[in-house]
């Protein structure tokens, strides 16, 4: 412990200080050396700002893969049957009527068709993104 007069070190549970002589109060003792450390929590917890980023960037990756793997597939499948890719651009979110018919083809065909599946992943990674990030904690 230290002196709360001087602060010179003493020997713990002296009563006087040896250099000043003064009355050492255990009470009024200043804090030795070393204060306790605080443990200390990481307060933050889960990084939801990291997440709502990562989501919206592999949503958007994916998004955009899925229109890409949609513009191949059907812009070859649209000219063979005299089409415009536009008109393909239901297949783009639904296999239902003609759109699970191409597919299918393709298949056939030993191709791998479009899938919409694709399309919905990535909106749905991009609308998760966007949303945590609205809801997401602050950083403290
Ligand atoms: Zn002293």
């Amino acid at each position: 412990m230290f002196c709360s007069t001087c602060g010179t070190q003493i020997t713990d549970g002296a009563a006087f200080c040896s250099k000043c002589g003064g009355r050492v109060s255990v009470d009024a003792a200043p804090v030795s050396g070393v204060a306790p450390t605080r443990v200390v929590r990481d307060d933050k917890g889960f990084n939801w700002k990291a997440l709502s980023l990562i989501l919206t960037f592999s949503g958007g990756a994916v998004l955009v893969g899925a229109i890409f793997w949609w513009q191949s597939y059907y812009e070859s499948l649209a000219r063979q049957v005299g089409k415009n890719l536009g008109d393909a651009l239901p297949c783009l979110y639904s296999s239902s009527g003609v759109c699970g018919f191409a597919e299918g083809v393709g298949q056939l065909l030993g191709q791998t068709p479009y899938n919409p599946i694709a399309f919905w992943i990535g909106v749905v990674g991009l609308i998760c993104g966007f949303i945590l990030a609205a809801v997401a904690p602050r950083a403290r």
